[in-house]
């Protein structure tokens, strides 16, 4: 029998990807994958529309989000799965995540505006599906209006780390994601684990995940786009030690990133099994679930 397989983290233009929710869809369809979740950075207001497309195609859509977290060396990043998303208290959540990212960009404005760049924050709204506003709008306003001609000058010149007009971005704890993801009925999972700054295995990486643990994370995102085939393994042996879910994604943000849809890391697919044990997970902790 053909495995069934799926791609567990993807991006649209709701946030910083460049590609639809319905075109991500239509995108899984032909890469033969029977289900995606769409993981937007802070939003989940590509999922409707997803949803939609799936039900066309016959691909599974698992509403989804990726929260950014506070840490330190690395960054966290924290995914909910089979979210209730339209639970008024978890929108609730979201938005006051979304009006942080309001008062940066506003910061942003002005700074720009001392180097002689003026722009608006409705202009940059503009760009933008769900006014998810990143550093990418900010990029790709300033090539329009010819101030830079590509987002790498945008970057270098401005909006990188350092630059003028650069603003580094509150973020809530890991505690109040997980909470807000496990309120709406949801499963939270670390995204990209290899990405938090310590060695895979480290002591320092083993003590963070036990405390997320404590704070009710139930999953790793084992495969990634972002990690190594070793990385990968040692991960894996790491969920069976902390009774974790495993689960993969290939972090796919049409053309603002180089990764291929539905690519996990070398020689690696992530099976429906996994999206089933985090169904059973849900069901058994009679969490209500829909969608
Ligand atoms: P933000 O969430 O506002 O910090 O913006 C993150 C977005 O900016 C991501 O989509 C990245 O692709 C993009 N980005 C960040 N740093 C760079 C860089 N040095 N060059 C090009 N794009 C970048
Ligand atoms: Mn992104
Ligand atoms: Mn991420
Ligand atoms: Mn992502």
């Amino acid at each position: 029998m053909m495995k069934k397989l799926c791609d567990l983290h993807v991006h649209t233009t709701h946030s910083d990807g460049t590609l639809s929710s319905a075109d991500v869809v239509c995108e899984a369809k032909r890469a033969g994958l029977v289900c995606i979740a769409v993981t937007d950075h802070d939003t989940v207001g590509g999922i409707a529309e997803a949803q939609q497309e799936g039900k066309r195609l016959g691909v599974e859509v698992i509403a989804g989000v990726e929260i950014s977290t506070e840490f330190s060396p690395g960054v966290m990043h924290i995914l909910g799965y089979l979210i209730e998303w339209q639970n008024p208290e978890f929108e609730k959540g979201l938005a006051e995540i979304q009006s942080d990212r309001r008062r940066r960009n506003q910061k942003i404005v002005e700074r720009l505006k001392q180097v002689g760049i003026h722009i608006s924050l409705r202009e940059l709204e503009q760009t933008s599906e769900d006014n998810q506003i990143s550093r990418l709008h900010f990029a790709r306003l300033l090539m329009k209006k010819g101030f830079v001609g590509s987002r790498k000058e945008a970057f270098d010149k401005y909006l990188g780390s350092g630059k003028p007009a650069y603003v580094k971005r509150e973020h809530v704890l890991s505690s109040h994601a997980i909470k807000l993801i496990r309120s709406a009925g949801g499963v939270a999972v670390l995204a990209h684990p290899a990405c938090l700054g310590f060695p895979v295995e480290s002591e320092e990486f083993c003590a963070t995940i036990e405390r997320l643990k404590t704070e009710g994370l139930e999953g790793l995102e084992v495969y990634s786009s972002a990690h190594k085939a070793d990385q990968a393994r040692k991960l894996m042996a790491i969920t069976d030690r902390f009774g974790l879910v495993p689960t993969g994604g290939s972090d796919f943000h049409g053309d603002n990133k180089t990764i291929d849809f539905g690519y996990v890391g070398k020689g690696a697919s992530v099976p429906y099994e996994w999206i089933e044990r985090m169904k059973r997970m849900i069901l058994g902790e009679k969490r209500s679930l829909k969608g």
